[in-house]
């Protein structure tokens, strides 16, 4: 365990201790408003589905599961229609995994609520060929090492598969052709990367392709990359935690809480009250910040 994550471990007893987490919620419900969340997710094995329920029932509790249309309505709420509900949640979940095909979209639909599956079409035209572990390897998670297959859930979903999340609700968005940093990429790789991508999608899915989610860090991307993105989606979702305010916020730069399917009790109670946000101020500024630049130099 590093320094970091013991001194984040020892935040999490304490707020749950001192109910500091609980009262993160109510000062989240009470000052933000129009507000939602949208949480970010990878792998949801089979294994941990138990899990994953558990965590579905206690999120139901304060807030509202919804869909990427239903999220998007948000920018047309007033603040007394708000006043009366549960703030607004949505589910994403990166890479296109198959657990998420077997096991999220399911459960996920049993609470009411559709995800949005942000899948990378070179990894998905690689499922049942042996490309896909190595694509896995070496594009998804270069730190992986051989053996690590054996527990990670690494399979894509393929092409039908997709199409069949579609088909029921659910949101697909493009997550680069490749798994591609967005950053010091030339037009051409930026248009294969994003137009290609999208392309691949819509002929899969047979439908517009809104939203769109930027790979690795928070920081994985530039003002070029972000403005290739905005010719063909509506949605930009970062790595970057925060909640979503829809008097400062957009929906081509929208925050979301990294929060894990195998993560234990404390630490997902401690990721849902919001005071994890906290960490990442200086970033959204840093990102606020690259979008009203790219988007001044846009209208020149
Ligand atoms: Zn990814």
């Amino acid at each position: 365990m590093t320094l970091r994550n013991q001194a984040r471990a020892f935040l999490m007893q304490a707020a749950s201790l001192t109910g500091a987490d609980s009262l993160a919620f109510a000062i989240q419900k009470r000052k933000l408003r129009p507000h939602g969340l949208v949480v970010a997710m990878h792998e949801t094995p089979a294994s941990l589905e138990a899990r994953f329920r558990e965590q579905l029932e206690f999120a139901s509790k304060h807030f509202t599961i919804t869909t990427l249309e239903g999220f998007a309505k948000l920018w047309e709420r007033s603040p007394e229609s708000e006043a009366s509900s549960k703030p607004l949640i949505l589910f994403t979940f990166d890479d296109g995994r198959e657990s998420n095909y077997s096991v999220a979209a399911p459960l996920l639909e049993s609470f009411g609520g559709r995800g949005v599956f942000f899948v990378v079409p070179a990894f998905a035209a690689s499922a049942s060929t042996e490309r896909a572990l190595t694509f896995y390897r070496t594009r998804m998670n270069p730190d992986s090492t051989p053996g690590d297959e054996n527990f990670e859930d690494w399979k894509p979903m393929d092409p039908a598969q997709i199409a069949d999340l579609a088909d029921r609700g659910h949101a697909i968005g493009n997550h680069t052709l490749t798994h591609e940093r967005m950053v010091g990429l030339s037009p051409e790789t930026l248009e294969r990367e994003i137009g290609d991508s999208a392309r691949q999608l819509a002929s899969w899915t047979k439908k517009p392709v809104d939203a769109f989610a930027w790979t690795f860090g928070w920081d994985a991307i530039d003002g070029n990359g972000w403005r290739a993105i905005q010719r063909y989606h509506r949605f930009c979702f970062s790595p970057c935690a925060g909640v979503i305010n829809t008097r400062y916020d957009h929906p081509s730069l929208i925050w979301r809480r990294e929060i894990e399917v195998r993560y234990s009790v404390p630490e997902y109670r401690f990721c849902y009250s919001g005071l994890v946000d906290l960490w990442w101020r200086n970033r959204r500024a840093r990102l606020r910040a690259m979008v009203r630049a790219s988007s001044a130099r846009n209208v020149e």
